[in-house]
């Protein structure tokens, strides 16, 4: 794909028609706590009450009800260990397609569960010593299912706009969006929506600390691979940019901003506390550069994605009550 078809803001408009009536349209929250805090107006998109928990399902379902009827037939297939996994096998579901989704041995049996409870053939895989690509590719070549990416995917990242959409539907006149960054999916989704509602809205995307490598490739001006980044922060432990979502966020991005894992745990604590809700380590990476990043927000109107809520209750628990695990 090259700079000139890339997708544009009306892919997501038709994105949105697309997943209208099937994904849920999630509220926008506020906070006065929050607003004296930053000394700004937050609206914070709370994805964590999206369907199966977080915005990917948006991306996922956008992909899948195009596929031609052949498509469907000989059925989708995704790896990851997360919430993409979940998405696609709702989806699936949903669209009467097979789904085969390849996911490390030891996933989390919550997580396992969910995704078979969806009705997906789960092919496990030992992440230690087995290539997930190769795995899937395998199965594609075999049954002739179509492999459905995380991130690096235009009817998967325009799927994602359809947040920013939203949100600034509801709130037009944002300044800033944070939005927090793994593969890119997400941001490039929010920069393509922005273009044609807000654009002079202010995009940021943040990373997760220990996970830098979107940031490191922007400043580069190209896609840098890091080893698997040790973080909380689950969901963006990506190791590199793909060459789509790299394209559209270095065209669109304002910066690119980081927050470590005790930030996120911060954030984590003070949805819980101020907003009442469950929020994932790397749904906090938003507000957790909001705080801490040092951008003057003073007197502006500032969009906040929450991008999921599945975390782990117990761990979840711990978080509050004693904080990052040492
Ligand atoms: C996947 C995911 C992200 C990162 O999204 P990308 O499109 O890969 O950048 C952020 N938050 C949550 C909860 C996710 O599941």
């Amino acid at each position: 794909m090259t700079a000139d078809t890339l997708p544009t803001f009306a892919d997501v408009e038709a994105a949105v028609k697309r997943i209208e009536g099937v994904a849920h349209k999630t509220p926008v929250l506020t906070s006065t706590t929050a607003n004296e805090l930053l000394g700004a107006q937050l609206y914070f998109k709370a994805e964590n009450f999206q369907r199966m928990g977080a915005f990917k399902f948006r991306g996922a379902y956008n992909t899948l009800s195009q596929f031609t009827p052949e498509q469907k037939q000989k059925g989708v297939i995704a790896f990851s260990s997360g919430n993409h996994a979940q998405a696609v096998a709702l989806s699936a579901k949903l669209l009467g397609i097979p789904a085969t989704i390849v996911m490390p041995k030891d996933a989390p049996p919550a997580k396992l569960a969910a995704t078979r409870g969806y009705g997906a053939n789960v092919v496990l895989y030992d992440r230690f010593t087995e290539d997930r690509d190769a795995i899937a590719r395998r199965i594609s070549s075999e049954t002739g299912g179509t492999v459905v990416p995380p991130y690096n995917d235009v009817g998967v990242l325009t799927g994602q706009g359809t947040v920013a959409y939203e949100l600034l539907k509801e709130v037009p006149d944002l300044d800033y969006i944070f939005v927090p960054l793994g593969g890119g999916g997400l941001l490039s989704g929010t920069i393509l929506a922005a273009q044609g509602l807000a654009p002079n809205a202010k995009v940021y995307g943040v990373e997760p600390a220990a996970g830098d490598d979107f940031q490191q490739s922007l400043r580069k001006g190209e896609i840098v691979k890091i080893p698997v980044p040790k973080t909380i922060a689950d969901g963006a432990q990506t190791q590199a940019a793909g060459d789509i979502t790299f394209k559209i966020v270095s065209n669109g991005v304002t910066d690119i901003l980081t927050a470590t894992d005790e930030q996120l745990v911060e954030s984590i604590k003070f949805y819980a506390e101020r907003l009442k809700i469950v929020v994932e380590p790397t749904g906090a990476l938003s507000l957790a550069a909001a705080r801490h990043a040092g951008i003057d927000l003073k007197g502006k109107k500032v969009g906040i994605i929450i991008s999921g809520g599945n975390v782990d209750l117990v761990k979840w628990g711990k978080y509050l009550s004693e904080g990052l695990p040492q």
